[in-house]
């Protein structure tokens, strides 16, 4: 696949976003520890850990945009190995089909396959289907590097308050706006150099990863996506790092959590 990506018109976002995922499926997970050298498995481990799965007894998620299910599998260990819960479940959402291929494959090696503890459902985040994800359902509503990748952020929060229950809670991971001027610069750099150069080498494919990269630099900063999920109806933590947000690595990510009140 090729395409200018600097001219990509909005609503055309989506199949393009999908093009993405269909070319880069079946070595997202090598390219991920690649270019983030590791680092997306200590973020996603932190991101897992801070919100305790199982801890108040099982509970109901949705992981949105869930990919290969990397958080997920992290929910399902964290309540079991944590608090010896075996009835957690996750229903894994994402737009791509050959994304949750790769996902079902895998979990075919864990004790979670055949069970009620994993699912997986093709469905936009913007518009998960109302018959199969009722409202007031989830206890937890996780979205990890996904919702940048979205057309519409406001309908993706939109989603989420409307599936989750009152008092539960919605988390995302995302890459974010670093706030030290010479980590910026330095990132920068890697990011424009290192990523596309590491996609031509492992994937084939410099242009997905251009993209990838491009949405990124254009994420709203740390305040002001949580000013957009308190307009959707969640309330947040005071407007600062350890408040409505955590900044992880100086900002290169951020998890952003609210409640729905
Ligand atoms: N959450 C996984 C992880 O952290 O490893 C996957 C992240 S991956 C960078 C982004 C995912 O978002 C892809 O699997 C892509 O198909 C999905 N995605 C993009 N737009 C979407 C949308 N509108 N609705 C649901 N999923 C979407």
């Amino acid at each position: 696949t090729s395409f200018g990506f600097r001219t990509v018109p909005e609503d055309s976002k989506e199949s393009l976003v999908k093009n993405v995922f269909d070319s880069v499926a079946s070595n997202y997970d090598l390219m991920n520890d690649a270019t983030s050298m590791g680092v997306h498995r200590i973020w996603k481990d932190t991101f897992v850990g801070d919100l305790r799965p199982g801890r108040r007894g099982p509970m109901r998620c949705i992981d949105v945009a869930g990919g290969t299910g990397d958080i997920a599998l992290r929910i399902l260990d964290h309540a079991r190995e944590e608090y010896a819960d075996r009835e957690t479940s996750v229903e894994v959402v994402d737009i791509n089909a050959q994304m949750l291929k790769e996902g079902f494959k895998r979990f075919k090696k864990t004790m979670y396959h055949n069970t009620p503890q994993v699912s997986f459902h093709e469905a936009n985040a913007q518009s998960l289907p109302k018959e199969k994800f009722l409202d007031n359902t989830y206890d937890l509503y996780t979205i990890a590097f996904g919702i940048r990748n979205c057309t519409s952020i406001p309908d993706v929060l939109k989603e989420a308050h409307r599936v989750l229950k009152p008092g539960a809670t919605f988390a995302c991971l995302e890459f974010s706006k670093v706030n030290n001027p010479l980590l910026a610069a330095a990132y920068d750099q890697y990011s424009f150099s290192v990523i596309p150069l590491l996609g031509t080498i492992l994937a084939g494919d410099r242009d997905s990863y251009q993209y990838l990269i491009e949405s990124i630099r254009k994420f709203p900063s740390q305040p002001t996506f949580a000013q957009m999920i308190r307009d959707a109806g969640f309330s947040t933590g005071a407007d600062e790092d350890g408040g409505a947000w955590t900044d992880l690595w100086g900002g290169i990510a951020s998890i952003h959590t609210g409640v729905k009140v």
